[in-house]
């Protein structure tokens, strides 16, 4: 019965084409469904109100009353909440090996800078995939210039979820030259402070360190840039995030005064002094489990299709995603992620995400999109349902994917929840994702900045 409701509002939208000039002037209701909240208990029976990007009024019908003038989407049975947020993404990779020269090598087949030059002129195939996956908002942490300006146009979108970019990464290493617009090597103090600088003037929202471990000869150099990098970065005013994945690296993220930390600590177990340190700069952690199952299946000949739907995947990317690579290819990581010390990195990062889950670090929910074996859009799935499975409850695992993703992007004034003023960016879920967040696959509509599209209308065609 549920069904026919669903498919009789779909028929009502195709005929008044909602998607043009009627949407922005005639306010959209969603009747009839329960309204969910990541931070208050759920209200059943609610009533949305939408006009012109904005969320008029959310609530109890008693509360929220539907405008005499409304085109009204009955949502009865089914679950209303706020889009879902992808806390970490790169828009200039593309899901599988091509995108990752220094990992897998096939340069030879998909010469690199043509594999850039489609992602730089063509960010609408991932655009697509987020919103059919449910997901409103993306934070790019780290990529081309160009994700920058592919990130401003996204601000208004109602084809696209909203996006934020960090710009080039500032490295501790450094990498292949073909991909050296995406990094600046932190060489010295004012090669650091200029880079800075330049992010601000670009146009980033925020400042992203990529705090790869160094020989030790090298350690101290590295944690003053780190701090330079800092330092720079509060004078401009931007937010800092970094990727620090063994213990005594984050450490250091947090001495610099990290907000975000975009992985978990995948080496070293959390302890009171990383929860104290960051407790004091209030740092958000996101975890990424997924991404280490990505590279799994790559080196490994497995398939992401058993771990996250396909369907809102472009053709392309779903053929390469499909593609086991030659044994040469896959040797060189085949004995390292088929071995005791990746199981262990992924058993270190669901025991320390359980740490800091109970120690009331926050939360928010990234997968490291872009990276082989992590699609953009769909392998949010996995990556909450990972969440779940390393002990958070479904209703946590929610607010990490809304409301807390919304405070890493410093966006939660504008989304992550469902209320009047904030942007009307929404899902409409078939079953409850805070009773099980598998439940979450079940997206029916979604809604961005005000327009309300069927999971069918988003489907690649
Ligand atoms: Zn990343």
């Amino acid at each position: 019965m549920l069904w026919t409701s669903w498919v009789g509002a779909l028929l009502l939208l195709t005929a008044v084409g909602w998607r043009s000039a009627l949407g922005q002037a005639v306010p959209i209701t969603l009747e009839g469904g329960t309204l969910l909240n990541p931070e208050s208990p759920p209200i059943p029976n609610a009533t949305i109100v939408i006009q012109d990007g904005r969320i008029l009024c959310a609530g109890a019908a008693d509360t929220c009353r539907r405008p005499a003038r409304s085109k009204s989407v009955d949502v009865r049975g089914a679950y209303v909440g706020p889009g879902l947020i992808d806390s970490h993404v790169h828009y200039g990779q593309t899901g599988w090996v091509d995108g990752r020269p220094d990992a897998v090598d096939v340069r030879a087949q998909y010469p690199y800078d043509s594999v850039v030059s489609v992602l730089a002129s063509h960010p609408e195939t991932f655009h697509r995939a987020y919103l059919c996956s449910g997901v409103t908002s993306v934070f790019d942490v780290g990529g081309f210039p160009w994700s920058i300006g592919i990130a401003r146009e996204t601000r208004n979108s109602s084809s696209a979820p909203r996006m934020l970019a960090a710009g080039p990464l500032l490295a501790t290493i450094r990498v292949l030259p073909q991909m050296a617009g995406q990094f600046v090597f932190m060489n010295d103090d004012s090669t650091v402070r200029a880079a800075v600088r330049a992010h601000r003037a670009l146009g980033a929202d925020a400042l992203k360190v990529w705090y790869i471990e160094v020989p030790d000869s090298l350690r101290p150099h590295m944690k003053a840039m780190l701090m330079a990098a800092a330092d720079e970065a509060r004078k401009v005013g931007l937010r800092l995030i970094v990727h620090a994945t063994e213990l005594r690296a984050a450490k250091d993220a947090l001495q610099a005064g990290a907000v975000v930390l975009v992985h978990d600590v995948f080496a070293g177990t959390i302890d009171s002094e990383f929860v104290v340190a960051a407790k004091r700069n209030g740092t958000i952690v996101i975890p990424t489990l997924t991404v280490l199952e990505g590279y799994a299946d790559v080196f490994l000949g497995g398939s992401p299709a058993s771990r996250y739907p396909f369907d809102c995947v472009d053709r392309a990317t779903r053929a390469k995603l499909e593609t086991i690579l030659p044994d040469t290819l896959r040797a060189r990581g085949k004995a390292f992620w088929g071995g005791p010390e990746a199981a262990r990195l992924r058993e270190t990062g669901a025991d320390n995400l359980r740490r800091l889950y109970s120690a009331g670090i926050p939360i928010a929910m990234g997968t490291d999109a872009g990276n082989p074996g992590t699609a953009h859009g769909p392998s949010v799935y996995r990556e909450m349902e990972a969440m779940q499975e390393a002990g958070m409850p479904a209703r946590a695992v929610f607010a990490a994917a809304t409301i807390v993703a919304a405070r890493a992007l410093a966006l939660d004034r504008e989304v992550g929840s469902v209320a009047a003023g904030k942007r009307a960016d929404l899902v409409v879920f078939g079953a409850d994702p805070t009773a099980d967040i598998r439940n979450a696959r079940q997206v029916r509509f979604v809604v961005r900045n005000g327009v309300l599209y069927s999971r069918d209308d988003l489907l690649p065609k």
